[in-house]
């Protein structure tokens, strides 16, 4: 990206007064859900090797019209002021979209956790979460942290040790943080969680025969061929549930170190498998090494998932895109120049604020066992599957038939955690979807499904403030 290319908080800014010049809602009221509520920078010592190093960190509280506050926590040294506050304003609009019932944020430490051991990535964690603790910005009922680029379970259980540690009994304090490991106080389905949304969100786009019409596609992701940049977190699944439950041919992946391709579709789980042996994808033999790594973004395929990092779609590649779609399952992966660049060309994008949700609604669902202090399905999974039994029992006696052992256990199997979780998932993925899509459809002015989100959230944003009373 160019110097002089619209920083990725502007870039957000920009993105909202196009919808919200769509709105009737008044001014003040727009400004108010744009602005950032609390911005909170920090620097503090710790000691690394020999010496003590300064870290910069951060938390913002985009909006509080809902609580606790939520987002993740990135480790990068691309981390600053105008990142952060992207992302967790951008966490709002999400929380909206998807019905969680939560304002937005977003921490980030501005570290690459690749230059640091695993101990010192531990006291750097514990430290920070200190900081959140002094100043009030953590907290079952204030501000949920969860994962993000460069961080994942382990973070999240640090986080939690430490926050016990200060916290004198609070009932609820397993609350104050998710994506935390399984047993820890974690959800199953919560580290394939955004992958998974990101499946769910491409598929039910790919469900409407008009839409594709437009574009030039067929319905459905069968044979679809996808480009996926970024083989982490939710580039590695979003890619994997893709191929695995939808039939698409994943054709090309880009890491920070290099681009494969392969027309006849890469083999996803032997290239995590290669990545964990690794710790590249470069070397992996069922693939060829593109000779230029930024060349990812010509590779032919009909959709493109960015899963890296925001402003990777810019002014100066966005006209060599040859996808249909780019579903953004980063956040921020375009830039305002680019998008523009895209709109013109007839590009569908996908844009983060619904796609990514999958990783907020699973937090969600994560924050309600924690408060609940119970698994999901524990109260009624035996009861539904022996009422199941007893329905099959009486239609066999009814009929005279009987259903073979291997349907019988199929059909009366009780839902355990993780499928009340994929199918809570699921349900507020495609519901979504249909809201937003009947904004972009039944609203001539709204022209691209960005602007249609956005708008669905500003809706929900703004009556949440006038029925506090904020605003008249
Ligand atoms: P991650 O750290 O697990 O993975 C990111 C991957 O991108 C890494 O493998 C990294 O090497 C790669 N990468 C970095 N720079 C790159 C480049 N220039 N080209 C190609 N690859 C590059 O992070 P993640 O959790 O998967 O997050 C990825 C994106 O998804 C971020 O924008 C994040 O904000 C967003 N997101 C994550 C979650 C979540 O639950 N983890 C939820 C919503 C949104």
């Amino acid at each position: 990206m160019s110097n002089n290319a619209t920083s990725f908080f502007k870039t957000v800014q920009i993105n909202f007064d196009k919808a919200a010049a769509l709105t009737e809602w008044p001014k003040g009221l727009l400004l108010q859900i744009k602005a950032c509520n609390s911005v909170y920078q920090m620097q503090f010592p710790v000691k690394i090797n020999d010496e003590y190093q300064v870290i910069e960190a951060y938390r913002v509280q985009h909006s509080q019209h809902r609580q606790p506050t939520k987002g993740g926590i990135r480790y990068s040294n691309m981390v600053d002021q105008d990142e952060v506050m992207a992302l967790a304003s951008l966490m709002t609009f999400k929380c909206a979209i998807v019905d969680v019932p939560f304002g937005g944020a977003k921490g980030g430490i501005k570290i690459n956790p690749r230059d640091y051991t695993e101990d010192q990535l531990q006291r750097i964690t514990r430290r920070y979460t200190v900081e959140l603790i002094k100043k009030g910005f953590i907290g079952p009922s204030v501000d949920v942290p969860a994962p993000d680029y460069g961080t994942g379970s382990r973070e999240m259980a640090w986080i939690l040790d430490t926050y016990q540690t200060f916290s004198k009994g609070e009932i609820d304090a397993v609350g104050c943080v998710t994506g935390k490991p399984l047993n820890q106080n974690g959800i199953r389905g919560r580290t394939e969680a955004t992958g998974r949304g990101v499946y769910y969100g491409i598929r039910e786009c790919l469900n409407y025969p008009d839409d594709m019409k437009e574009l030039g596609l067929t319905t459905g992701m069968s044979n679809k061929r996808i480009v996926v940049q970024g083989f982490g977190n939710v580039g590695s699944y979003s890619a994997l549930i893709s191929q695995n439950e939808g039939g698409a041919t994943i054709v090309g992946i880009a890491e920070y170190d290099g681009t494969i391709h392969n027309s006849d579709g890469i083999d996803i789980p032997a290239l995590i498998h290669h990545k964990q042996q690794n710790c590249t994808i470069t070397t992996f033999p069922g693939a060829t090494l593109l000779k230029d790594k930024d060349d990812w973004v010509s590779i032919d395929c009909e959709i493109m998932i960015p899963a890296a990092l925001e402003n990777q779609i810019h002014q100066g590649n966005a006209g060599r895109i040859k996808a249909k779609i780019i579903a953004e399952a980063a956040n921020g992966p375009i830039t305002a120049e680019a998008e523009q660049i895209l709109l013109d060309k007839g590009v569908m994008i996908l844009p983060d604020m619904y796609l990514n949700a999958g990783g907020v609604t699973v937090s969600y669902f994560e924050w309600l066992k924690n408060l609940s202090h119970m698994r999901f399905g524990r109260m009624e999974k035996r009861f539904n599957q022996n009422t199941y039994v007893n329905i099959i029992s009486t239609v066999e006696d009814l009929t005279g038939k009987s259903v073979n052992a291997e349907e019988k256990i199929l059909i009366t199997r009780g839902a355990d955690e993780i499928d009340l979780v994929r199918s809570g998932l699921e349900e507020t993925m495609v519901t979504a979807y249909g809201n937003i899509r009947d904004v972009y459809r039944s609203r001539p002015l709204v022209k691209d499904i960005r602007s249609a989100a956005f708008i669905n959230s500003i809706d929900k944003v703004a009556n949440d403030y006038i029925s506090l009373g904020v605003f008249p």
